[in-house]
């Protein structure tokens, strides 16, 4: 389903909810987000409940246009003001100096916050409705596969969230990249649809993400992204080999490749996502979602190439994996040890 905007009474009602310190879902054009009135601490404590997600790890805050960026930062300096107005609307995130009145709540206690204008139309019209921040994390439980579609919001929550506004497909899917403007020069804190090197035409001295914040190994971080079955990412030129490995005891496994199965496997769920780096993010999570389902033993992913454009689904892939599972699937653990640094099964 594609929706472009929603009717007024729908945003109403979502915006009432939102001003009785309720919370609710709205599509973003990243992923859907679980809102709260940023300036409601008990609603902003309802998200954390609900998601699970530990009080130290910071909330999105959603507002509808530039101009209000003031009341949430304590001050904007020129690199952020610069990727703003060539970024917003859109999937960018800056973090900066927090402004005095934001809720230590939102930022896990941080001086920092994060902020987003969103530009899928549904979030603009809900924001302006609103008329304020609304602090969104991605609508799922915490660790578990963010949201693309309103359906997997209802999957997951059921009525404990009033008002899901439904707004289609998100079209980019996966989350925003974040950029921090703290310090002297701006760094990339999670990689996105919007590249370094694009980042870097509007403001030259922006840093790649440091090895410090990167994933080193899959599950040496907290997991995140990630479907009940254990996932593993397996190298393509051993694919097959290990689908038969696993598979030899007529167990099911689910596999997310980049191209068709070379072998036929009736034990296995292949699904074939294609090598263009956008549709394959855009796709990535309603993937996970189906191949979680298929009731397999393991969902395996085919690695995904070098290279920037595939930086931000490298990202998710690698914190959806098990590290014990990546070691205890593929033989070929020299391609792996490159990828992944040497820490590796530690
Ligand atoms: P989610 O809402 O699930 O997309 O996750 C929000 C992301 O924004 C998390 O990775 C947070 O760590 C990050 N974030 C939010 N606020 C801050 C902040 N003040 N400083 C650094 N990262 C932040
Ligand atoms: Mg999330």
């Amino acid at each position: 389903m594609v929706t472009s905007r929603l009717p007024q009474d729908e945003i109403d009602r979502a915006v009432e909810a939102l001003r009785e310190g309720e919370v609710i879902a709205f599509p973003t054009e990243t992923v859907y987000g679980l809102g709260a009135d940023a300036q409601n601490p008990d609603a902003v404590r309802k998200v954390f409940e609900l998601k699970g997600r530990p009080a130290t790890h910071p909330l999105i805050v959603h507002i509808d246009h530039p101009r209000v960026l003031e009341r949430w930062a304590l001050s904007v300096p020129p690199a952020a003001r610069a990727l703003a107005e060539r970024f917003w609307p859109g999937p960018l995130t800056l973090v900066l100096r927090r402004a005095p009145a934001v809720d230590l709540a939102i930022t896990g206690g941080q001086d920092t916050v994060a902020v987003r204008v969103p530009g899928h139309p549904v979030a603009q019209q809900l924001l302006r409705a609103f008329g304020s921040g609304i602090a969104a994390p991605s609508a799922n439980r915490y660790g578990h596969v963010s949201p693309t579609r309103a359906e997997h919001v209802r999957e997951e929550f059921g009525d404990a969230v009033r008002v899901v506004l439904d707004g289609g497909d998100c079209k980019i899917g996966l989350e925003s990249t974040i950029v921090s403007c703290v310090d002297t020069v701006p760094r990339v804190l999670r990689p996105g649809f919007i590249t370094l090197t694009q980042l870097r035409t509007v403001v030259p001295e922006v840093q790649g993400r440091s090895d410090a914040d990167a994933p080193r190994v899959p599950g040496s971080d907290v997991k995140h992204y990630a479907p009940s079955t254990p996932l593993s990412i397996v190298n393509s030129r051993t694919l097959e080999e290990v689908v038969t490995q696993l598979t030899s005891e007529h167990e099911r496994v689910a596999v997310l490749a980049m191209r068709p199965p070379r072998v036929a496997n009736k034990f296995m769920t292949w699904i074939n996502a294609g090598r263009r780096a956008d549709l394959y993010a855009r796709d990535l999570y309603v993937n996970l979602r189906a191949l979680d389902k298929a009731g397999a033993r393991e969902i395996l992913v085919e690695e995904v190439p070098a290279g920037e454009a595939w930086d931000a689904v490298r990202d998710r892939l690698h914190r959806a994996a098990s590290a014990e599972n990546v070691v205890a699937v593929d033989p070929d653990i020299a391609a792996l040890r490159a990828d992944f640094g040497e820490d590796l099964g530690q």
